[in-house]
């Protein structure tokens, strides 16, 4: 049985799935989150109600592990990267919470195949689930992890460039994370992005290691006259504008 993807109904909430490097079939999450409505983290990890749904991001195989948004999909060199030691030792790692591994899964194919700011990401999002575990020791090793792809990687864009500053300041790498925000400013970035910088230094300042949003960097909307003009709502406004800075 199938359930196309453009069903358009929330009702379906898994689907059957073939295994891209297998060939298993298994039942899978189908993904369809709403769009973020609390200002993301400093991170960029967004807000609810997307922020709950990480069990969702990922499918992952029942038979191999093999773990991708959309596991009927694999790089060439994904099947030799599954049955590797390093993988296999990966997904036996009984210490690491299950969906955390799923993500270090994922980046680990993303590594091998080339794919260092994407393994980057997704070594993160193993953090957040660390976060939300209350496991702040492996969340600081794996924030770690990520600066050190995102920095084995192309040149860093400007949301990889706060990414890697709040990273390693929430790893309670302070001197490493004002390096890298004293870098960012350097740069001269957009308002939003500057007023994000100069929050980080202060909470670095401050030995901060903590969760902010990006809200709390940026003035009240009433006082951002491009934002006001736009007439957007504080929260996902605020978020928006800085995206669209982000984007550019
Ligand atoms: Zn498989």
């Amino acid at each position: 049985m199938t359930t196309p993807r453009s069903a358009g109904s929330r009702t379906a909430d898994a689907a059957a799935r073939r295994c891209a490097v297998c060939g298993q079939e298994s039942r899978q999450p189908l993904h369809r989150p709403g769009p973020p409505e609390q200002a993301p983290d400093l991170d960029l990890r967004p807000g609810e109600p997307m922020r709950g749904t990480m069990a969702r991001w990922l499918q992952q195989c029942p038979q191999c592990g093999y773990a991708a948004p959309d596991i009927t999909r694999a790089h060439p060199a994904a099947a030799a990267v599954v049955a590797a030691a390093p993988f296999r030792a990966l997904l036996a790692e009984g210490g690491h919470p299950p969906l955390a591994r799923r993500f270090l899964a994922w980046a680990c194919v993303l590594e091998e195949t080339g794919a260092l700011h994407a393994a980057a990401e997704a070594t993160l999002q193993a953090a957040w689930v660390a976060d939300d575990l209350a496991q702040p020791e492996l969340a600081r090793v794996w924030r770690l992890d990520a600066v050190a792809l995102w920095r084995g990687g192309p040149a860093l864009d400007l949301e990889q460039m706060v990414r890697v500053v709040d990273a390693l300041r929430r790893a309670e790498a302070f001197d490493d994370a004002d390096s890298a925000a004293a870098e960012l400013a350097g740069t001269r970035p957009p308002e939003s992005v500057a007023q994000v910088v100069a929050l980080e230094r202060r909470l670095i300042a401050a030995g901060d290691t903590g969760r902010h949003t990006v809200a709390s960097a940026l003035p009240p909307p009433s006082r951002r006259p491009h934002a006001a003009m736009r007439g957007h709502k504080p929260g996902p406004g605020l978020w928006e504008t800085l995206k669209r800075l982000f984007r550019r």
